[in-house]
């Protein structure tokens, strides 16, 4: 039993300001350390449900540099860095059974604890398929691409309400729930750490029944941004078309080069603003 475990920051337990989960900053250093609390108790479930269970976690917020390996769970290994091919799902392709999503958070436009999606701002919708594309909808799909499921997302209600409209009956664990983009009602750590070990034990339990997500090709993507040139700069990597002012649209029959494509977009306009005032 292979798990990957894709973890981002800002539903973590606890998580509800940008500073928390800022690298660098204070509250940064001490959510981290809640950061780690939240994975190893999804890493304690998975082998509280199967002994040989191997799992990787792989870094997926901001650098990719914010887990404390020195305080992860000994059973499982860690994925470094964010200069990789599958971004947040690295390591899908080394023979992985079963994703869990842990400290996701709901889309950009959403009311969630700091919604966005990739772009922390400038990025108002996203949309695969005509249907709103969190990251966590997006990194399910590409680990459906690779015949894998998924069995589990914590995050704060708003995520977790998300994952449920695309993979119905996933199973999830809401550590708080979210009363503003930078507020929310939390569950202490003592609490959501069983309930996070719980669930990934009963997901890696029933882990057949986490069928791959998939959906037929063309993926179809649009785009739009609050500043129309950062849809100038998006429009210029091959395949992405620009639609209106500040809408961008790109199409592949393979999901994982639609998928690359996205990041290739994010990480060029994260790059392109000029002015905190005009941005
Ligand atoms: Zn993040």
């Amino acid at each position: 039993m292979n798990v990957l475990i894709s973890a981002d920051m800002e539903g973590v337990t606890g998580v509800t300001a940008p500073e928390d989960v800022h690298p660098g900053t204070a509250a940064w250093e001490r959510f981290r350390r809640l950061f780690v609390r939240d994975v190893n108790a999804a890493i304690a479930g998975a082998c509280d449900a199967a002994d040989d269970a191997q799992v990787i976690v792989t870094e997926g917020h901001n650098t990719m540099r914010n887990l404390l390996i020195e305080e992860l769970d000994e059973r499982a290994q860690l994925i470094v860095g964010h200069h990789t091919t599958y971004v947040m799902m690295e390591g899908i392709d080394r023979g992985i059974d079963l994703v869990f999503l842990v400290g996701y958070h709901a889309p950009a436009g959403a009311v969630g604890v700091l919604s966005h999606t990739f772009l922390g701002k400038g990025l108002l919708d996203l949309t695969l398929n005509d249907e709103t594309c969190s990251e966590g909808r997006m990194n399910a799909m590409l680990a459906g691409s690779f015949g894998v499921g998924v069995g589990l997302l914590t995050g704060d209600q708003a995520a977790c309400a998300d994952a449920t409209r695309y993979i119905p009956g996933v199973r999830t664990v809401a550590v708080k729930e979210q009363i503003d983009r930078y507020s929310a009602l939390c569950l202490p750590p003592a609490k959501t750490e069983a309930a996070i070990r719980a669930a990934a034990a009963a997901a890696v339990e029933d882990a057949t029944a986490h069928r791959p997500l998939v959906a037929d090709p063309p993926y179809r993507w649009s785009a739009t941004f609050a500043n129309p040139s950062s849809a100038g700069r998006a429009a210029l990597v091959p395949g992405v078309e620009r639609v209106e002012a500040g809408t961008v649209t790109w199409s592949s029959d393979d999901f994982a080069t639609s998928y690359k494509t996205f990041q290739v977009v994010a990480m060029l306009v994260g790059v392109s603003f000029e002015s905190p005032v005009f941005d």
